[in-house]
């Protein structure tokens, strides 16, 4: 049996991030793992963000309760689902994915959690571990499954690297660049194709 690693955003839904920016007007928000590779730094810079503008985890639920999945997402899910079981790996938080995950049909999310104190401000984050892309790739190896995996940016190079086999999808220029050895796939359809005719 092939298991399927999909990244969440900016390959099933929009960035979170980018939303909450323009939702809010405060352009600082924007910077993704695709601007900051290393996550800690990006981490902490926005929770430094969040605190100076005074905004709170239920302002960007509600930012993120009127996103929506990128157009054909579920039915990427469905298709892939046929065929692998799926794992949806990501960086991002429980409390931030829960209404995107209703409308993608709740698959398997394996992502952080955040803190939160009495007020409902985000003071803190805990990655479940470091790496935990890789490190659930090395764990789905040692229970004897091959694994294909997609994602877009930096944060999921190393998943792709451990993965028998390693897409990207849509992904910055810089992303190319540095990591040519991975192939690049522009629609569903080519991320299905790539799925389907990988070698593991
Ligand atoms: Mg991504």
């Amino acid at each position: 049996m092939r298991i399927a690693c999909l990244d969440l955003e900016g390959v099933l839904v929009p960035e979170i991030w980018i939303s909450v920016a323009e939702h809010t007007g405060i352009d600082a928000l924007r910077a993704t793992t695709r601007d900051v590779p290393d996550y800690n730094v990006l981490m902490r810079q926005r929770l430094t963000i969040l605190n100076e503008h005074g905004l709170k985890l239920a302002d960007i639920q509600k930012v993120i309760a009127g996103m929506g999945p990128l157009p054909g997402a579920h039915d990427i899910l469905n298709r892939l689902r046929e065929k692998f079981q799926i794992i949806i790996l990501s960086d991002t938080f429980y409390d931030f994915a829960a209404p995107l995950m209703k409308q993608l049909g709740y698959p398997t999310l394996w992502c952080h959690c955040l803190e939160i104190d009495g007020d409902g401000c985000v003071t803190d984050y805990h990655l479940r571990l470091p790496d935990q892309k890789r490190e659930a790739v090395k764990a789905l190896h040692r229970l004897n499954f091959k694994v294909i995996a997609a994602g877009d940016s930096y944060n999921d190079t190393s998943m792709l690297a451990e993965a028998d086999a390693g897409i990207l999808f849509r992904p910055p220029q810089n992303v190319i660049d540095e990591f040519p050895q991975f192939p690049v796939t522009n629609s569903y359809e080519e991320l299905y194709n790539a799925f389907v005719t990988a070698e593991v």
